[in-house]
């Protein structure tokens, strides 16, 4: 399991899904800290022990950023619907929690002594986290940051976490949704049509909060408009012919149109038993293990789809300039 404080704060911020609790490490850890001293002029130096430092950890400091920190982020904005400079509002960090060091104690000198600082310790570190709480969390235990677009001033994000007694934080509320910021389906926005991209996002959108069989009923529709796109393509001339293949099940449409499609779904033949399954045939479960190869395989058509339309674009600049070039050749 990833460590809290493995996260990137912008992905945490952004991306990460509701109500999922993340555990923060408590441990603190030690560290002797040492006076250098000389003795005499050109010696070698003696390090004289001083004091043992009780430290709190990486997953206390990166609280500490979460909740105060600057988050200033080159992210997309799904109102701009593009990259730009996302910040965060400020929230000055008390000078009393500047410090990663929670006590201090000279060296013990027995067993017992080094068990009670110990506990000392433990016990400083509790208020700290508590004083920590007291100031920045509400009285449910939540905080909530709030960042605005640097694009445009009036695309604000709003994001709320919890963190609960046993140290556990999970994000509990966030605007714009959660799924807005996975641009994926933005990459493709001039290729697909604005029905498929709101089903593709709402299909996103409901697999973050684990309703899988929401999930996958709106990739399924994205899924079969883009298949009846192309059969569409494949039978412009032939309506007779058209008619007959929108009458095949799913698995024949395919092959029929498997000339419009990527090689990759034509030699995947599983995922065309998933599709052509009725949704009340499967169990929430395994709409929500087949989400993620179904929405991939999407993806893969509108990638194709994606170069095509770019291989095209470029090849009539290409051929524009070139004819530009031939003509003044002809008139030099
Ligand atoms: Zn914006």
């Amino acid at each position: 399991m990833t460590s809290f404080h493995d996260f990137k704060p912008q992905d945490l911020i952004f991306l990460e899904p509701l109500y999922r609790k993340i555990k923060i490490n408590t441990q603190m850890s030690l560290e002797d800290s040492y006076e250098t001293v000389y003795e005499e002029p050109g010696e070698e130096p003696i390090h004289v022990y001083s004091l043992t430092n009780y430290l709190h950890n990486k997953d206390i400091t990166f609280l500490k950023r979460l909740v105060t920190g600057s988050i200033d982020t080159y992210y997309y904005c799904p109102e701009c619907e593009k990259e730009v400079y996302i910040n965060s509002e400020r929230v000055p960090l008390d000078k009393e929690f500047q410090d990663d060091v929670i006590a201090s104690f000279p060296r013990p000198t027995s067993h017992e002594e080094s068990v009670f600082y110990a506990e000392e310790a433990e016990t400083s570190f509790k208020k700290y986290i508590r004083h920590f709480f007291d100031k920045y969390l509400d009285q449910s235990n939540t905080f909530t940051r709030h960042l605005v677009c640097t694009a445009s001033k009036k695309h604000k994000i709003t994001i709320t976490f919890r963190i609960s007694r046993d140290m556990y934080i999970e994000k509990i509320g966030q605007f714009p949704a959660v799924y807005s910021f996975d641009n994926k389906a933005h990459q493709y926005k001039k290729i697909l049509t604005k029905e498929n991209r709101n089903e593709l996002n709402k299909a996103i959108g409901l697999k973050t909060h684990g309703n899988g069989v929401g999930a996958y009923v709106y990739l399924r529709r994205v899924f079969e408009r883009l298949l009846h796109e192309k059969i569409d393509e494949a039978f412009v001339s032939d309506n007779t012919e058209l008619q007959k293949v929108k009458k095949y099940r799913i698995e024949d449409k395919i092959s029929a149109v498997k000339h419009f499609l990527p090689e990759f779904l034509v030699n995947n033949s599983f995922l065309y038993n998933i599709l052509s399954k009725g949704i009340h045939e499967l169990s929430e479960e395994e709409c929500l293990s087949y989400f993620e190869p179904v929405k991939e395989a999407i993806l893969v058509i509108l990638e194709e789809d994606y170069e095509k339309d770019r291989r095209a674009s470029f090849q009539k600049e290409l051929g524009t300039e070139l004819s530009n070039i031939h003509a003044k050749m002809k008139n030099d």
